[in-house]
């Protein structure tokens, strides 16, 4: 029989553990987030009160609720406060070795039926889950940033993953909410297998000349019906991550559809990187945002 999940554990109160645990404490779901240094929880937690707020104004939780979410928040720097957990979801930093050490010195704080999840984009969940006490206990539960915001939640099984901790990560995610799809364990899952590659070829026509900046986005918006065109939208993921998931797409398939285009290497060569860095395929330092063509 699958466990019930009723305490989940965060490692990494980065944008997406913090979301995490904002959705989980929002369930009523005791939560104990963790990172490596306090200062980063306490930037976590004013993150989650300010997003909870916005929740509130917009009246899509009542201020008791989300007076008791905050309460129901833990943080703390120690593998110990996960010793009574049922589910741990790994969300820190986006490196394979990294996180091979956190489930090194997770496993033996925890109980022996409690499930371990990674919320990698990337890593091979089967590969991570052979690092740990228990591969048949580990899967992968993928959110979509921003966490509170989007529906889907994809759940990916890796090769030993057990029908018990399926079970129980799916019941898991429409406790909290979600909206979950399954994807099996092979390189970007689902939305980002399909979502990139059209970010990807949109580099392309910039930079064969099909289109520019501007005809590209307003191409896609109301040609296809986007919300915002895949330019745009690369700024917004980011650059360096856009490109490091058709590095992992190239290398996980072999394939050269998935060639990173050029001139998407280019950008994130001049650390131009989207919103994040204020200029990426726009520049964010002028309102509205401007194109950046290239000068030959
Ligand atoms: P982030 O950089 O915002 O946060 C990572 C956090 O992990 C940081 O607070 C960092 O201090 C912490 N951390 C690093 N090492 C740690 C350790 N040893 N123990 C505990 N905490 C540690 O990153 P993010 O965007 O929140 O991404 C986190 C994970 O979620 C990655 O695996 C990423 O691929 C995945 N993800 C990201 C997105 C996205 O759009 N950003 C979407 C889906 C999944």
């Amino acid at each position: 029989m699958a466990l019930e999940t009723k305490i989940v554990g965060v490692i990494g109160a980065g944008q997406m553990g913090a979301g995490i645990a904002h959705v989980c404490a929002v369930a009523g779901l005791s939560v104990k987030l963790m990172d490596i240094e306090q200062a980063n929880l306490d930037k976590a937690i004013k993150q989650i009160s300010k997003n909870l707020k916005r929740q509130v104004s917009k009246e899509l939780i009542s201020k008791e609720q989300a007076d008791t979410a905050l309460t129901l928040i833990e943080t703390g720097v120690d593998y110990a406060m996960f010793a009574e957990a049922d589910l741990v979801i790994e969300a820190a930093t986006e490196q394979e070795n990294l996180k091979t050490a956190i489930f090194k010195d997770l496993c033996p704080a925890l109980k022996s039926e409690a499930i371990i999840a990674s919320n990698t984009s990337s890593i091979s969940i089967t590969k991570l889950g052979a690092g740990t006490d228990r591969p048949g206990k580990f899967i992968g539960i993928h959110f979509m940033n921003p966490v509170p915001l989007m529906k889907l939640v994809e759940l990916i099984r890796g090769i030993p993953t057990d029908d018990e901790t399926y079970e129980q990560a799916m019941a898991f995610i429409k406790l909290i909410g979600k909206s979950p799809v399954s994807s099996a364990d092979f390189p970007a899952f689902i939305v980002n297998r399909l979502l990139l590659p059209m970010i990807n070829e949109a580099v392309y026509a910039i930079h064969e000349g099909v289109g520019t900046i501007e005809s590209v986005d307003e191409a896609m918006k109301l040609g296809a019906n986007h919300p915002m065109g895949p330019l745009q939208l690369a700024d917004f993921i980011g650059l360096d991550t856009c490109l490091s998931i058709m590095n992992v797409l190239h290398d996980g398939l072999g394939d050269t559809k998935y060639r990173p285009c050029p001139l998407l290497v280019k950008y994130v060569e001049a650390g131009w990187f989207g919103r994040k860095t204020g200029k990426g395929f726009y520049d964010y330092t002028q309102d509205p945002p401007k194109p950046t063509h290239r000068h030959l």
